[in-house]
């Protein structure tokens, strides 16, 4: 059993390693030194990247064997349009919260009052953002392949799951496709406990590489923003999501986040929803004990529509923001600020630093200056990796409830502590 445990322990480990090393260069190797050029931008990165992408790598395959099976698993249309709308309504609703409680904990704490403009570290120049008819029009993919190369998460979901319903009303034809669909998901899970087996060492160099960037002197100027944000994830993530866990999931919230852990240390090293899905799949599927017909669907749409962390840190932004450039903002900006980051989180997808882009549209809405941006810049990689546990953290949140309403979650898995624990790969040998 000890041995079973030990894959997450080690990523862990790894991960408090990574996260020593790198503050440790940070403090005291210069940009020239061989340290930087060999370690951190050399071995560090390459491998960092290697892994990401071999997380990514798992990402369109495994939703869309798992999707398949899903929809074919719950077979009715009706059930299926149910599963979706309340999935999506309680991504509303969550997002929603999430930037109220922002809003309210930032004006009362009122951070940036009396901050120096001038400290503005660099300039922000904002990318385009899609405007909210593109976002409803885009959901449906002019070519399916394109869809499928690119990664798109909301047209893949749109494309499979028109498929998935043809494969239903095809019969027997669509019966043994589903039968394929089953067993090649089967194998994708396994290529997932594979890729996660090379975890602690990808992990590592993640943590090493990000950490000997982010130093604590960036961190110190921007004390209060930065503290403020952290408060109200840490206040959504333990209490918001707790009481809808209690009253609406019937679940214990402890140990829905014990086992939530090996997601969100992926969550927090990559600081991407998107490259997490295969993760958080498995801890909701074989820990936590939801039925695939549920989480093949609420997890990949809620890693591209839903994103908790990414609102607070924009309330708590524009707050900020609004403070040191000492605009008052009324109640309907605020109003509007509150829809701006609901339908910003639809139309982006979970990928790292998408939140200054959402940002951006916001700042544009209610009129604060967009280079107001490049303050918080030095900080936000740091807190893109913790709001991105409470995006994907939210995602698992809806999920359970959305199975809770559908009769999908397994209990006794729920209450096994050692159920699906990732273990260490035997890989098989050749007989002799
Ligand atoms: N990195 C976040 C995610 O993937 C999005 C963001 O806040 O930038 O969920």
């Amino acid at each position: 059993m000890s041995k079973k445990v030990s894959l997450t322990n080690k990523i862990l480990i790894a991960m408090s390693l990574g996260l020593i090393l790198g503050s440790l260069i940070n403090a005291y190797a210069t940009t020239q030194d061989f340290i930087q050029i060999y370690l951190v931008n050399g071995l560090f990165y390459v491998i960092g990247a290697a892994f990401i992408n071999a997380l990514k790598m798992l990402v369109v395959p495994l939703v869309t064997f798992s999707l398949i099976c899903g929809v074919c698993g719950i077979g009715d249309i009706n059930a299926l349009g149910r599963i979706g709308l309340k999935s999506f309504l309680l991504y509303l609703l969550t997002t929603g919260l999430a930037i109220s409680l922002a809003l309210v904990v930032a004006i009362s704490l009122a951070p940036g009052q009396g901050f120096e403009q001038q400290q503005a570290s660099s300039s922000f120049i904002a990318k385009p953002s899609p405007s909210i008819a593109d976002v409803f029009i885009n959901i449906i993919p002019s070519n399916p392949i394109e869809a499928f190369a690119q990664g798109n998460m909301l047209q893949i979901i749109f494309f499979v799951i028109l498929f998935a319903i043809a494969m239903l009303m095809c019969g027997d034809i669509g019966r043994q496709l589903a039968d394929t669909a089953e067993k090649l998901n089967e194998v994708m899970m396994q290529v997932v406990t594979l890729v996660m087996d090379f975890a602690p060492i990808g992990v590592f160099c993640l943590m090493a590489k990000t950490f000997s960037e982010q130093g604590l002197s960036l961190i110190l100027p921007m004390i209060g923003y930065f503290s403020v944000v952290i408060l109200c994830l840490l206040l959504h993530a333990l209490g918001t999501f707790s009481i809808l866990l209690v009253f609406f999931a019937k679940l214990n919230p402890l140990i829905f986040l014990k086992k939530m852990r090996p997601a969100h240390i992926f969550a927090f090293s990559t600081a991407s929803s998107n490259a997490t899905i295969p993760v958080t799949l498995q801890a909701l599927e074989k820990r936590i004990g939801i039925s695939n017909t549920t989480a093949a669907f609420t997890v990949p749409l809620g890693a591209t529509i839903n994103m908790d962390g990414t609102a607070i840190m924009q309330g708590v932004a524009t707050v900020f923001i609004a403070n040191v450039y000492q605009i008052d903002l009324a109640l309907s900006q605020y109003i509007t600020i509150i829809g701006m980051s609901i339908l910003a989180s639809i139309g982006t997808a979970g990928v790292p630093g998408v939140g200054l882009i959402m940002l951006a549209m916001v700042f544009n809405q209610v009129g604060l200056p967009v280079e107001g941006i490049g303050l918080i810049l030095g900080v936000d990689r740091l807190l893109d990796m913790m709001r991105t546990v409470v995006n994907i953290t939210g995602d698992a949140t809806v999920t359970c409830i959305v199975a809770r309403g559908e009769n999908t979650i397994d209990e006794a898995i729920f209450n096994n502590p050692d159920a699906g624990i990732i273990a260490d790969i035997h890989l098989p040998h050749k007989a002799s």
